[in-house]
């Protein structure tokens, strides 16, 4: 689960990380309000979207201005001015695809004087199995050009979590970062405080791009972006509560209502199939023959009846979904439950594309005669080659 920059930066803050004082806001009144409490004499008008290069992108609307999404002011006039232009206009990056992001918030930020940016990042090292720093002198630019053009400027390091984080951690950040005497304390305290807010809530990845020095010899976290462990939100009802779902893909949003593990792709073919493992050697045999999937779906090992049509629907509610492969080995799932959730779902929703059906596993004889009996028009598929070459052969019709 993602969360916004100024949600990010108030976790951290809890931990002790140093983070601008900022308000967010939804309306040009209250931006207002927040730049006259806030002081100034710099203002950071920022939007929040659940994506990164807002810095350099642009808006869509000519009337939002040419400015992009993060813009520093130099009055309260300013700041309403932009926060007039930015609310409710359509903010397009490197991340946010052609289609853009609304912005309907803005976090106003006290104004930072700066000094030098860094990266820094934490994730889940999953080769070592700890958590690991990613740092780089190289800040506030696209971290994966220094990676690919300048890979020894980028440092990393993991620790251990029998002893979690020690001195030399944080020495080694300073020295990645070339800090020395108080700054390098700073260093030290704040490898120290990320590390504890990064375990304790559960994160799967923290990325401050830039840390910054500022003029008067601070380290700051002047961007936080922050994604949590979906596996881990049962015990973190306050990070729940931070859910912006207007941010997340509606799809996405209806499979987690009824517990699929559903991720929306760009391509044609949409798959329903139980298992995790199952479900990628299906994108990969999909593509294989030469088309793209729409999406991952993953039912799960014992979906009721219910959660099939829920699922069904999803897939069949995907404007780009020119046919659908149907993909299932029964063990704990039954192949019968399927073949009645797909049918309540086509009775519901109706069927505009293709669908070839693979069933393998208990009750399968159940299943392909509950779908012969149905009347629906049904391709079936013996095995996962044939079930792949027919899906495709029939989209491209
Ligand atoms: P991103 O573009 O989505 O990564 O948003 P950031 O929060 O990283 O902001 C983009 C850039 O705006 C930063 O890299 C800074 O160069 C600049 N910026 C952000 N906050 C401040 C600030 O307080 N003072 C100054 N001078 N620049 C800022
Ligand atoms: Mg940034």
């Amino acid at each position: 689960m993602n969360i916004h920059e100024y949600q990010a930066k108030a976790v951290i803050k809890e931990f002790g990380a140093p983070v601008s004082r900022g308000k967010a806001i939804f309306s040009a009144a209250e931006a207002e309000a927040a730049a006259r409490e806030l002081g100034g004499p710099l203002w950071v008008v920022k939007s929040q979207i659940h994506a990164g290069g807002r810095g350099k992108g642009k808006f869509k609307e000519a009337s939002a201005g040419e400015k992009g999404g993060v813009r520093l002011a130099k009055s309260v006039e300013e700041v309403k001015q932009f926060a007039e232009q930015m609310l409710g206009a359509t903010l397009v990056t490197i991340q946010t695809g052609e289609a853009g992001k609304q912005v309907n918030r803005l976090y106003i930020e006290d104004g930072s004087d700066i000094d030098k940016e860094f990266y820094l990042s934490m994730l889940v090292d999953r080769a070592t199995g700890r958590v690991a720093f990613v740092v780089s002198t190289e800040g506030g630019m696209d971290i994966e050009q220094v990676a690919h053009d300048t890979p020894e400027k980028i440092v990393t390091f993991a620790v251990d979590p029998a002893t979690g984080v020690m001195p030399h951690h944080g020495r080694q950040l300073a020295q990645a970062l070339g800090l020395v005497g108080d700054l390098a304390k700073q260093a030290d305290k704040l490898a120290s405080v990320l590390y504890k807010a990064f375990v304790e809530k559960d994160m799967a990845m923290l990325e401050v791009n830039p840390l910054i020095i500022t003029k008067d010899g601070h380290l700051k976290c002047l961007d936080a972006k922050v994604s949590f462990d979906d596996n881990a939100l049962y015990r973190h009802a306050d990070v729940v509560a931070l859910r912006d779902i207007t941010e997340e893909d509606s799809k996405e949003i209806e499979a987690s209502k009824y517990d699929l593990a559903y991720i929306a792709l760009d391509g044609t073919i949409g798959c329903m199939v139980n298992g995790a493992g199952l479900a990628m050697a299906t994108l990969d045999i999909i593509k294989l023959y030469g088309e793209e999937p729409a999406n991952f779906l993953d039912v799960g090992g014992g979906a009721t009846e219910e959660k099939v049509t829920a699922a069904f629907k999803i897939i069949t509610s995907d404007p780009n979904v020119k046919g659908i492969l149907v993909n299932i080995f029964g063990g704990i799932m039954k192949c019968d439950v399927i073949a009645r959730g797909v049918i309540a779902a086509v009775k519901a929703v109706g069927l505009q594309v293709p669908l070839v059906v693979r069933l393998e596993g208990t009750n399968v004889e159940l299943g392909k005669q509950i779908l012969r009996e149905s009347g629906l028009n049904v391709i079936p598929a013996d095995d996962l080659d044939d079930a792949a070459q027919k899906i495709v052969k029939a989209v491209k019709g």
